[in-house]
């Protein structure tokens, strides 16, 4: 990815660098060829060269790291039933809308995301394209295939359909299936495996929210396998045997960690595992369902999951344990776009802060996704990805939804998108 040449200077703005310091006024922070050079009170600040310098100021900008989306699933669309994402598109349709979303969450001020999950094995090759600028993106963490057991929730389709499900998912019946999983993607080239070891709501017949999708000597298989070949493990764990075995198997992230009791309470913060919530689209899935003529038995497992989901990241939070926002985008009552309503709604309805929400959204993002050596907070030597609000969303949260307020959003110090780029 390119960097920016030259040196710009961000003066006299209000500043949250992400590492738990509250937001202050009267900041400054400086970088030079894509990297941070200085972050601190704008009085301090070194001498600089006005006449060789790109200078922002504006006491009404609020400067932020770049945002981080934590479960992102470029190559989902629209999808209105589960059905959607198999047999709707051909791969080079999906490819392109892949691309789209990426140049969308961009946009949205996110300059990296981890994937929840990709159809094909088109993560791989977006983060390419995104890496060689061929396309504009968030920094990608390559997820691939998502791997479940025969007859689990991503299981959908009956025999006698004959529907092959090989861009969706890895189908797999014990250790061994479950490592020859592994090991493919091992060869497709991706960072995460994503797996389900359990059910959801979507699915209230046979794999609901508490069912479980895999065997624990099948996420054991996958994660002695993916941790062989430097790979991380997450999983879609809703019920509390899940989360369990994905905890004792010892898999590095949790997606949802939605029932959690106080044995997998103690589990998880042993570990320091993080969890992705991705909350948001719950709380859509019952408001929203309706009109997307959800059956009752759906909307009701999913307000039991918002339930669920919102007491477990309180107490996560609480205990000092680890949270990533990532939202699942990609739904029809869920669309890409809406990236930032999981951060506005984990501070108008579960009662984070603002700055525990941004931090999620940034510092704990970058752990999850391996660079929080290189973005995640505003620091010196750090990568100069960061978005510049024309406002203050630490008294109003819901203007982090409202591209139009964003002056600029910055990768490797280059502006991308936002609308200095108009002006
Ligand atoms: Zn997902």
């Amino acid at each position: 990815m390119k960097s920016q040449h030259g040196k710009t200077v961000i003066n006299n703005c209000r500043l949250f660098d992400g590492t738990g310091s509250a937001a202050r006024e009267n900041q400054a922070l400086h970088y030079d060829d894509g990297v941070i050079t200085y972050v601190g009170d704008a009085v301090s600040q070194p001498e600089y060269d006005v006449q060789h310098t790109r200078v922002i100021e504006d006491p009404n900008f609020t400067v932020i790291p770049g945002l981080i989306e934590a479960h992102f699933h470029p190559t989902y669309f629209n999808v209105a039933e589960l059905e959607d994402l198999d047999i709707k598109y051909p791969v080079e349709y999906v490819t392109l809308l892949a691309a789209a979303n990426a140049k969308l969450a961009l946009e949205c001020g996110y300059t990296s995301a981890r994937s929840g999950g990709s159809l094909f094995n088109i993560d791989v090759w977006l983060k390419k394209a995104i890496n060689d600028d061929v396309v504009v993106g968030p920094r990608l963490v390559a997820n691939g295939r998502e791997i479940c057991g025969v007859g689990g929730l991503m299981d959908w389709n009956p025999d006698y359909r004959k529907i092959g499900m090989e861009g969706l998912v890895l189908l797999i019946n014990g250790p061994d299936e479950a490592r020859a999983a592994v090991r493919k993607l091992v060869k497709d080239g991706v960072e995460w495996v994503k797996t389900y070891p359990t059910g959801d709501a979507a699915a209230p017949d046979a794999n609901d929210h508490h069912t479980l999708c895999m065997t624990f000597e099948e996420m054991h298989a996958v994660v002695e396998t993916a941790h062989n070949h430097n790979l991380k493990v997450t999983g879609h764990c809703r019920a509390t045997e899940g989360i369990k075995n994905a905890l004792l198997a010892g898999y590095d992230c949790l997606e949802h960690g939605t029932f959690m009791d106080d044995e997998t309470m103690d589990l998880l913060l042993e570990r320091d595992v993080p969890v992705v919530p991705a909350l948001y689209f719950e709380l859509a899935s019952v408001n929203k369902g309706p009109d997307f003529n959800l059956p009752q038995s759906v909307i009701d497992g999913h307000q039991e999951t918002l339930d669920g989901g919102t007491e477990s990241a309180r107490r996560i939070l609480k205990a000092g344990g680890r949270i990533g926002l990532g939202g699942d985008y990609g739904f029809a009552w869920n669309p890409h776009g809406d990236y930032a309503k999981e951060i506005s709604f984990f501070v108008n309805y579960v009662g984070f802060t603002a700055e525990e929400t941004l931090m999620c959204a940034t510092k704990t993002g970058s752990e999850i996704a391996g660079s929080s050596d290189l973005v995640g907070t505003l620091e010196a030597g750090k990568l100069a990805d960061l978005l510049i609000i024309d406002g203050n969303p630490f008294e109003t949260i819901d203007i982090m939804e409202d591209r139009n307020k964003f002056y600029a959003v910055i990768q490797n110090g280059i502006i991308k998108s936002g609308y200095s780029l108009n002006s």
